[in-house]
């Protein structure tokens, strides 16, 4: 396998973990909120990045 499918694989999986991440707070009724300071994500933003996980004042820790 090249290092190139080898990359490939890496971001398929990373983002498999994303969307695992995004249906558990679905599930839990967290999937609006801010993973740093609770506050709710802007729906502009969930519909710019439905796996966002953080709102406008906080960096996404997983990109
Ligand atoms: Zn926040």
């Amino acid at each position: 396998m090249s290092d190139t499918s080898n990359d490939t694989v890496v971001a398929i999986e990373s983002t498999l973990i994303d969307v695992d991440r995004a249906l558990d707070r679905l599930r839990e009724g967290t999937y609006r909120q801010c993973d740093s300071c609770g506050e709710e994500i802007g729906e502009s933003l969930l519909i710019a990045d439905p796996l966002r996980t953080n709102c406008a004042a906080h960096p996404q820790l997983h990109e």
